[in-house]
């Protein structure tokens, strides 16, 4: 726990000669209003604050600003007067307060144009006093780091997701890295908390070994260095779990492939020593040359500066080293505070903007700008540079991921206008399908009625929603030929057992048939004999036994449950003390044997099976339930549902279904979704005989690679 003499003692350390009776007024001030206030931590109010001011104090921010860090929630939530504020502590102080608490008051919704609103806002405010922001980043990081005590879990994921859109990339955008990782990693922990946990036990698995390989590669660098008297510091370090799982993902790699979750560090004292470390690190190990880049020469925005090379390390793995003097490391730590040397009474801006090319600009532009929108395209261009910004005729901007195409662009208006894209015109002129959207460019969609989308557009469109639409139509076509494959082949089966099949698919009877397949219409069905996932004669069979119950194949059908069934045993189920009875299963919860069930009475329909587990079976009036059994001699096999979470990967599905026929389930129906995060969902219908055939397909499934959560629904 913090205290307030803690931060001035930091504070008289990197600014001997600061007037420290403005932290200790600010101090008393907010704790004589926050005062009887709990967080919901349950601490009192004011550790809030005090936390604040603690970060701005590790920035090694000035005492306006550490003041300001006390009291940015005074505004806000106590009766304090903004005029009270700047009697007491000054025209800057009350300034940068009333600053913060506008922005607090600032809602993020999902609405682009909110949301760029807010951005813009947020930026005017940093603009005017960039203290303002970072004192936003400080109050930010806290409440990320007690984000736990958040009793809703919708609640708690919303600020993670702002945490991310936002506050990570302003961060990373003044250079702050150390608040990025951490605001970064902190939402990670909020917005996928299995993947979270997954990586963290990941990284402590093989805790020694790899410490053991840090000893050894950093003695390595030592030893060079040494041969040529070069002084440095070495660090070797493991990178946040978000940007390993997000490595993960973008690259397809395993955990185990990813050797460069360990960045090394070499900080010598000059420039010319950087370049000279590079070259001994080089001759020790072979350099992955695509991946050198020398933000010395060439620094970011940010002023950020390294060089960062990857090498094929000691056991030919990717190894990341990144090499820079003591003040680049300043910088690269604290960012746009680095470069504030305390000097009491020197104006903050007019530094920061001689010092920050991106920052000056904002400051001159936004004056010349009128118009807000293109302001703030401007800004977001440099604060989120993986996004392209376009316009449709109408002047309508639209946001897309670098690389987007028209097609892109197209499927973003309309899933039509996509779907019957045949050209288009960018500012004016025709361009090929596959151009790369640019920032700036006009597009207009060329379409035809009747066009259909080509398989080939796959191969490169970038968002997620036409990638999905493509392949959701050309699903839809493989369908209606299915179907009417399905149809023919029905039809000649049932043509050997002379039935004519476009007869009965329009009865009553199909309907029951239907159902005990899982499926929804009899369309479903016949496709999926189209599919070649049941055989024409399975469904024939369904018929025969209705239609010749009598004939000696009678046996066979027994087990056909409802009304077909005139002898024992009765879909598997045996209901206690009752004979001949109709039975039905329950599509809310599908159960199967193994699974503990209980019987619910239905005037007219006979007995509904359900799990006892299923919520609808809570409900049911308790005069109507009827104890019901398992049958002991069943050869049926029953519907159920199951629910698959997995990443992205080529082949997945591929595996996936291969492991269910392996073990000997029918799979009735399969959805299928890609989501933004490379994230698939898939849900199938599969035909298993009991919970131990199920378990074995769930525990098979589990087995694929990338599959995160395998389970049964409903
Ligand atoms: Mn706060």
């Amino acid at each position: 726990m913090i205290r307030i003499t803690d931060i001035i003692d930091k504070v008289s350390e990197y600014s001997p000669g600061a007037d420290a009776s403005l932290i200790e007024r600010a101090y008393v001030y907010s704790a004589r209003v926050h005062e009887g206030q709990v967080r919901l931590s349950g601490e009192p109010y004011l550790m809030h604050p005090l936390e604040v001011a603690g970060i701005l104090a590790d920035m090694n921010l000035d005492v306006v600003s550490i003041a300001a860090g006390l009291l940015h929630d005074v505004l806000e939530d106590t009766p304090a007067e903004p005029e009270e504020i700047k009697q007491l502590f000054g025209t800057e102080v009350h300034h940068i307060v009333s600053g913060v608490t506008k922005l607090s008051k600032l809602r993020f919704s999902s609405s682009q144009a909110r949301q760029a609103e807010s951005i813009r806002k947020m930026l005017l405010a940093m603009a005017d006093d960039l203290r303002v922001i970072l004192i936003k980043l400080a109050d930010r990081l806290h409440n990320m780091r007690t984000l736990q005590f958040h009793r809703q879990e919708r609640k708690r994921r919303k600020i993670a997701q702002e945490t991310m859109d936002i506050y990570a990339p302003i961060s990373a955008r003044l250079g702050i890295y150390w608040i990025k990782k951490e605001l970064e990693d902190s939402s990670f922990r909020y917005l996928m908390p299995d993947e979270y946990e997954k990586i963290k036990a990941l990284v402590s698995k093989d805790q020694a070994e790899r410490e053991k390989y840090v000893e050894t590669v950093k003695n390595t660098i030592r030893n060079k260095m040494n041969e040529s008297q070069l002084k440095c510091e070495i660090l070797g370090r493991i990178k946040n779990y978000s940007s390993i799982y997000y490595k993960m993902i973008s690259q397809r790699l395993e955990f185990e492939d990813i050797y460069d979750i360990i960045a090394f560090r070499i900080i010598v004292d000059t420039i010319p020593k950087c370049y000279e470390a590079l070259g001994l690190i080089h001759s020790l190990w072979k350099p992955i040359d695509i991946k050198f880049k020398d933000y010395i020469s060439r620094p970011k925005p940010n002023m950020y500066q390294s060089l960062h090379t990857t090498v094929f390390g000691p056991v030919n793995e990717r190894m990341e080293v990144q090499i820079r003097t003591w003040e680049m490391d300043r910088v690269a730590k604290s960012g746009i505070a680095a470069h504030w040397s305390y000097k009491e009474g020197e104006q903050f801006d007019d530094r920061i903007g001689r010092t920050y090319a991106w920052i000056q600009n904002l400051l001159e532009n936004q004056e010349n700008i009128k118009d807000p929108g293109e302001f703030l395209e401007n800004v977001r261009i440099d604060l989120f540079p993986d996004e392209v910004y376009v316009f449709t005729p109408g002047g309508d901007i639209k946001t897309l991921p670098k690389g987007a195409t028209p097609i892109d662009f197209a499927y973003m208006i309309h899933t039509e206008v996509g779907h019957q894209c045949v050209g288009a015109k960018v500012n004016g002129r025709m361009v090929p399908l596959p151009y790369e959207l640019q920032t700036g460019d006009v597009i207009e969609i060329v379409t035809t009625k009747n066009h259909q989308p080509s398989k080939d557009w796959l191969k490169f469109v970038k968002t997620v929603k036409a990638r999905s639409r493509i392949r959701q139509w050309i699903k839809s076509q493989e369908k209606d030929r299915s179907l009417s494959l399905g149809r023919e082949m029905c039809e000649k089966a049932f043509r050997k057992y002379r039935l004519n099949f476009n007869t009965l698919v329009k009865t009553e009877e199909m309907e029951k048939v239907v159902e005990h397949f899982g499926f929804k219409t009899a369309e479903d069905l016949v496709a999926s004999v189209g599919y070649g996932k049941i055989t024409p004669l399975q469904v024939v069979r369904r018929f025969t036994a209705s239609a010749e119950a009598e004939e000696r194949e009678q046996s066979i059908f027994n087990k056909i449950i409802g009304r077909v069934r005139k002898k024992k045993p009765k879909g598997g189920v045996v209901v206690k003390g009752v004979e001949d009875i109709l039975i039905r299963f329950g599509k809310c919860c599908q159960p199967v044997p193994g699974d503990p069930i209980v019987g619910y009475i239905t005037r007219g329909f006979g007995v509904t099976i359900h799990r006892t587990s299923c919520v609808n079976a809570l409900k049911m009036n308790p005069e109507r339930q009827i104890e019901v059994d398992w049958s002991s001699q069943n050869s049926e096999t029953y519907p159920v549902k199951i629910r698959i979470r997995s990443h992205d990967r080529v082949g997945l599905l591929a595996d996936v279904v291969s492991n269910i026929s392996k073990n000997d389930a029918n799979i009735l129906t399969a959805k299928t979704e890609t989501l933004d995060n490379k994230m698939v969902h898939s849900i199938f219908t599969i035909d298993v005989e009991n919970t131990d055939h199920l378990n074995r397909v769930l525990t098979a499934i589990k087995k694929v690679k990338h599959v995160l959560e395998v389970k049964r629904i409903g």
